[in-house]
C-alpha cells in the first residue's frame, strides 16, 4: 500500500449496533470483527454506485 492511501470506513454493526471502524485495503474491501457479537462485517465497493456487505455470524449463537 502507499504511502497516504490509508481509507476508512465506519458502520455500526447489523446485529447489535455498535460503531465499527475498519479500514479498505488497495481493492477496496474493508473486513470488521464486531467485539461484541463477534459477527464478521467484509465490505467491498465494486464502484462508487455499488457497494457490497457480507455479514458472517459466529457460530456459537
Ligand atoms: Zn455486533
Amino acid at each position: 500500500m502507499e504511502k497516504g492511501t490509508w481509507r476508512t470506513m465506519q458502520q455500526y454493526c447489523p446485529n447489535c449496533s455498535r460503531k465499527l471502524t475498519g479500514v479498505l485495503n488497495d481493492r477496496g474491501v474493508c473486513k470488521m470483527t464486531c467485539d461484541r457479537c463477534h459477527a464478521v462485517i467484509v465490505s467491498s465497493a465494486k464502484n462508487v454506485r455499488h457497494y457490497v456487505v457480507d455479514i458472517k455470524m459466529p457460530a456459537n449463537i
